[in-house]
């Protein structure tokens, strides 16, 4: 990696891991991070889990695992062109969905409904938890010991009482600071890639069309510049020449204004940033309005989309009943689970059982769920 600049996060100004280990032979700690987010079983079960649309909906549609992809690919870019660290970005990128649920929003409302009264469910607390506690597979530590500017980047929100008993990546949000620039660019390519692939997905779904996009300034403006260049375009041609400049704006956007700040700034290390008031990677006015516009349109009219809502309501009821059996007879877990279930109730009472439960059906694909669901309440399954 050429020459970083000194706000990028660095393995001499890293905070470390919690368990200290050798450093690697030929990668960087970052690196290192992300194989092991890569190698994890949590990353693997990304295939299988709901963006907007199930599964089983489609094969060609973005799952957790693409969209992944895409946001490490959009942060990676917008990292190299600022001279952070593109691994941390990337890594960062790869697991910052690890904690979803099945089903998307509507899986992870269905388990945060059950758990109120156990303290909750929350998927980005969750994906922290998996790379942290879940994922064990190592002799000399639990979880993938990632670093800390990595779980740092992980957990991008968190309540005050949670943060409370986090620990170091908890702080920040006790003391209203910002987490180092390769945390907040990764959080904006999130919502990049996904107003982008959703606007592509929904469309490919038809359950939305290119007059009801022409409402939105940022698609408009992008569509006419495409219909003017070209004539005898196909549909799919439009539709991708449109959103691919709709994503160069806004990547190009968000570096131009990020650059800006940092000139003005001159910070001189990844804590200048830390203590900044207000996140400093972000667009312009005039495209951060634009992109507010097109968030809020893909919420009215793909989000509540009556056929995905009438998907989402199935699939919480699956959640639902998966957790309410579970949680009134542990005995129809999995026996390892069982043994999990009942030395966490032994632990923290009927919260701890509560967990374990919210722990497994988290860490559950859409198909599985459904398998699940059916081994539960179909007496006609035998397992
Ligand atoms: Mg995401």
């Amino acid at each position: 990696m050429s020459a970083l600049a000194p706000y990028a996060a660095q393995q001499d100004n890293s905070r470390g891991r919690r368990h200290p280990e050798p450093a690697p032979a030929y990668r960087s700690e970052y690196q290192r991070d992300r194989d092991r987010i890569v190698h994890s079983a949590a990353f693997r079960r990304l295939e299988y889990k709901t963006q907007v649309f199930v599964n089983h909906e489609g094969d060609l549609f973005r799952t957790r695992l693409t969209h992944s992809l895409e946001v490490a690919q959009i942060a990676r870019t917008i990292a190299r062109s600022l001279a952070l660290n593109e691994d941390l970005a990337e890594a960062i990128a790869l697991a910052h969905d690890l904690g979803h649920t099945p089903f998307g929003h509507a899986g992870q409302d269905a388990l945060n409904a059950c758990m109120k009264p156990h303290g909750g469910f929350e998927h980005n607390a969750q994906s922290l938890r998996v790379v942290d506690e879940l994922e064990d597979k190592y002799a000399e530590f639990r979880g993938l010991n990632l670093c800390f500017e990595t779980r740092e980047g992980i957990l991008k929100h968190c309540s005050v009482k949670r943060a409370r008993s986090l620990g170091d990546v908890g702080e920040r949000f006790l003391k209203k600071r910002q987490p180092g620039l390769e945390a907040q660019l990764a959080n904006l390519a999130d919502e990049i890639a996904y107003n982008n692939h959703d606007v592509d997905d929904g469309l490919r779904a038809r359950l939305l069309t290119i007059e009801q996009l022409r409402e939105v300034p940022l698609f408009a403006r992008h569509h006419d510049v495409v219909v003017k260049a070209y004539s005898g375009l196909s549909p799919k041609q439009v539709r991708h020449e449109t959103i691919r400049r709709m994503t160069n704006t806004l990547v190009s956007d968000l570096t131009e204004h990020t650059r800006e700040r940092l000139r003005r700034l001159k910070p001189k290390h990844p804590d200048d940033i830390r203590a900044q008031p207000a996140a400093l990677v972000g667009f312009g006015d005039q495209v951060r309005e634009e992109n507010q516009e097109l968030k809020r349109f893909l919420r009215q009219h793909l989000y509540r989309h009556y056929q995905v809502h009438r998907v989402m309501v199935k699939a919480q009821r699956v959640v639902r009943d998966l957790f309410e059996a579970l949680f009134a007879d542990p005995r129809l877990l999995l026996p390892e689970f069982f043994a999990e279930a009942e030395a966490a109730e032994r632990e923290a009472g009927q919260a701890g059982r509560a967990r374990v439960i919210a722990d497994y059906i988290a860490g559950m694909t859409d198909r599985y769920a459904l398998d699940e669901h059916e081994r539960l309440f179909d007496p006609r399954r035998l397992r």
